[in-house]
């Protein structure tokens, strides 16, 4: 039971599906899968298949974000990164690796952006062509207002890019309420599928717009993975073929389980670790209503004896995978509602994680001595 932020746990379905008979992605069986899945990511955050389109890369959630920012920028043109996490601090490195001209805008970790710093800067500064943030920063779990940020980029005549890898098909979402030109997201999160897929959803207008922009990189360009996918029905390069295999069965699962179905879900398992943790006294560093749903970041308490590498390895060795934290300025560890797990597996969880604690004689409930 993976309780991390991804990759997250799966179906014995999606497993399963990985094991298929060998085939070459360049026959016509293949293309039409792929051509069913891109299809079924539009559909999931609500895309109409006119407007946009999803493109495929073979890699981790990361290459998603390289992609866009190397391949949207036009020439003598800035990126402005709204900046409250881990996440969008990536988006900032990646702008630096290519020497995009870029505002790395930061708030506080455990706070939302502010909007209206954001729109003054954006007066300021006519030359910013990109808008990018993260929707759940899943350092923290904080869920950021995207449709008013978009919003503010599309009045300042901006392209507004958000990281979606945690929230894609988990939160609901639906790109045109929110303002979004482009989403992405792997395979291994929120759909609960295998690493190794990443895909892109943009508008096919500004993707034919940055056929003329600088190429910067070779592999991950996404004009070229969506021209050769338009022209030929496959990749450019060699697929991840398993692993699309079980993207598919995923994509199954999650039309037949249903968006608000499974949302409720998540939210039954989100709730039922708050609950847990909070009869255990620990306390999380974002404020419980700015929380997206699927990542609690959790402080360590301040007893002496606790030692989050003893738990972690007392509930792993009964199942159960913990994570620790993403900020540089506090001591945390992530507890994720990620993936194919419910409630009851929760109530399993804290049956083991309070035994680990008691094990490793640590006052419960838990204290601490600042206010925090
Ligand atoms: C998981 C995640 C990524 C991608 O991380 P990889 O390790 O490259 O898969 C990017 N953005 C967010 C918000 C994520 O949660």
């Amino acid at each position: 039971m993976l309780l991390n932020p991804g990759p997250a746990t799966t179906t014995y379905a999606v497993k399963m599906a990985q094991v298929v008979p060998d085939i070459c992605p360049r026959e016509k069986e293949f293309s039409s899968l792929m051509k069913k899945l891109s299809e079924d990511l539009l559909k999931v955050v609500h895309a109409p298949q006119d407007k946009y389109a999803a493109v495929l890369f073979c890699g981790s959630g990361t290459i998603n974000i390289d992609v866009c920012l190397n391949s949207l920028l036009p020439a003598n043109k800035k990126v402005l990164i709204i900046n409250n996490g881990a996440y969008s601090s990536r988006a900032a490195e990646v702008c630096e690796y290519y020497g995009l001209a870029h505002i790395n805008l930061k708030f506080e970790i455990d706070q939302r952006p502010d909007l209206e710093i954001i729109e003054s800067v954006l007066k300021k500064e006519p030359d910013i062509a990109l808008v990018y943030t993260t929707h759940n920063e899943t350092g923290t779990g904080i869920l950021n207002p995207i449709k008013e940020i978009g919003a503010l980029a599309h009045k300042y005549k901006s392209v507004f890019v958000v990281d979606t890898t945690s929230t894609f098909a988990m939160l609901p979402i639906s790109v045109q309420q929110n303002n979004i030109d482009f989403c992405m997201a792997s395979a291994q999160k929120g759909l609960q599928a295998m690493a190794g897929l990443s895909f892109i959803i943009g508008r096919k207008e500004i993707i034919e717009k940055s056929a003329a922009y600088p190429k910067r990189s070779y592999y991950c360009n996404l004009y070229l993975q969506y021209e050769y996918f338009k022209k030929t029905g496959q990749m450019h390069f060699t697929p991840p073929v398993q692993t699309i295999y079980a993207a598919a069965q995923a994509l199954n699962e999650y039309f037949s389980e249903g968006e608000t179905a499974k949302w409720q879900r998540h939210m039954r398992a989100f709730n039922a670790l708050h609950k847990g943790l909070e009869t255990l006294g620990f306390k999380n560093i974002i404020k419980k209503e700015w929380q997206a749903g699927l990542v609690i970041s959790v402080l360590y308490p301040d007893d002496k004896n606790w030692d989050f590498e003893k738990i972690h390895d007392y509930c792993y060795q009964r199942g159960f995978t913990i994570y620790p934290g993403k900020i540089s300025t506090a001591n945390t560890f992530r507890l994720c509602s990620m993936g194919a797990i419910d409630e009851n597996d929760i109530t399993a969880f804290f049956v083991v994680f309070k035994e680990a604690l008691e094990k490793y004689n640590i006052t419960i409930p838990v204290f601490y001595k600042e206010k925090n």
